[in-house]
């Protein structure tokens, strides 16, 4: 039998404003499918949506989804021995 030793060590983890932000709106409604896809600026997804609405009448509820990025840093960069 081995043994190990385990030593843990506290992190944070916080907002990361230079990864951006993803946005993308998928329409709900039934048989549909499509998508924005995913993008970078958040207007570009409400302006498809505006468009897939004025193509489809029926398709007026969309899901949105924004996704954003997060940094895990060491809490304690220098620990005591
Ligand atoms: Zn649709």
């Amino acid at each position: 039998m081995s043994r190990a030793v385990y030593r843990y060590v506290a992190h944070t983890i916080q907002h990361a404003p230079e990864g951006g932000i993803t946005a993308e709106l998928f329409c709900t409604s039934i048989g549909c499918g499509e998508s924005s896809g995913p993008q970078g600026d958040p207007e570009t997804p409400q302006d498809w949506a505006l468009r897939h609405t004025g193509l489809y009448p029926g398709h007026n509820l969309f899901r949105r989804e924004y996704t954003d990025h997060a940094r895990v840093t060491r809490a304690d960069p220098t620990p005591a021995r």
